[in-house]
């Protein structure tokens, strides 16, 4: 994470594309800066600023438009928290904000302005502890960010330990995109640690196309599933990226080959400053028809929209 890209300017130069004014980029990123891991940059395509992978991490001026409906807490998380870094959005479940850090910055991020609290203090896990413990419903925790990847193993693993005391909590999952953006990550000591509890240990990828599972991606999720590890895949539907049958079938059957199951495609949370990235209404379910005929029905994720205050996403197709 350390060799990440930090600014538009040097991405572009590193893939033979124009360099954008910068006045237009420093407004268009605004307090989400850029954010590239070179494993991912490299397999973007030299000299196509279509690139689906660079689309994802590449500010835009579109992202300066203000857009009626849009908000900076499209799924109202903000109410749904009862201490600074814990969700309480779905029954028997707890998400913890367990870092504001990610690998990348996607520019179409749902929290790209989370107010996220430095969940890394004694103080904060202490308050989150206290309360998982007085709710005995609640059998699974989501460790979620941010990406929970990027705390060590040192730290993931003595929060894994902790809430390993909470007797009534029996699955522990992860939703990361580091597996996907810096594979090497997924080393065998981690994948050692995430077993090393009670906790049955479920990781929740997150990859939008198909060329962002190159063969060290396949070998990170790869060692996630021989160690019993089952491992899902969530996607966002975003224009320009992978709306279309040929593009998810492609990113589906990649997936599968990997031995990930396509989980969720997620319509677009109305974030602002994403709102570019959005298909017109009809468009995923009809793109979700067309999997189905292509594809085993396995291989054929769920498309879903989170509606804040409801109680489960909503199927649409
Ligand atoms: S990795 Fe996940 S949490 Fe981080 S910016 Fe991307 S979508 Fe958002």
């Amino acid at each position: 994470m350390r060799r990440a890209v930090r600014d538009a300017e040097t991405l572009c130069r590193m893939l033979d594309l124009p360099i954008p004014p910068s006045a237009s980029i420093a407004a268009a990123v605004g307090s989400f800066p850029v954010f590239a891991p070179l494993e991912f940059i490299a397999r973007m395509r030299p000299g196509d600023p279509r690139d689906p992978l660079l689309l994802q991490v590449l500010p835009m001026s579109a992202e300066q438009a203000v857009v009626a409906g849009d908000s900076n807490d499209p799924l109202a998380e903000h109410a749904a928290s009862p201490v600074p870094g814990l969700l309480e959005k779905y029954a028997r479940r707890t998400l913890i904000v367990a870092t504001g850090a990610c690998a990348v910055h996607c520019r179409y991020c749902f929290r790209r302005h989370f107010p996220y609290v430095r969940s890394r203090s004694e103080e904060a896990l202490d308050a989150w502890l206290v309360r998982l413990h007085a709710d005995p419903s609640v059998d699974e925790v989501v460790l979620s960010g941010g990406d929970p990847l990027t705390l060590g193993d040192e730290r993931l693993g003595n929060l894994l330990d902790r809430l390993d005391k909470i007797p009534h909590l029996r699955r522990a999952r992860l939703h990361t995109r580091l597996p996907i953006v810096i594979p090497r990550r997924v080393t065998r000591r981690l994948v050692a640690r995430l077993r090393s509890t009670r906790l049955a240990p479920i990781v929740v990828v997150h990859a939008n196309h198909a060329r962002e599972i190159d063969e060290p991606v396949a070998a990170s999720l790869a060692r996630l599933v021989d160690a019993g590890i089952p491992v899902l895949n969530q996607s966002v539907l975003l224009r320009g990226v992978n709306d279309s049958a040929a593009a998810l079938e492609d990113l589906c059957r990649t997936l599968v080959n990997a031995r990930v199951i396509p989980y969720y495609l997620h319509q677009l949370d109305r974030v602002a400053g994403a709102r570019h990235f959005e298909t017109a209404d009809g468009v995923g379910e009809r793109l979700i028809e067309e999997l189905r005929a292509r594809l085993p029905g396995y291989a054929v994720p769920r498309f879903v929209r989170e509606i804040p205050g409801e109680p489960a996403k909503r199927v649409l197709a």
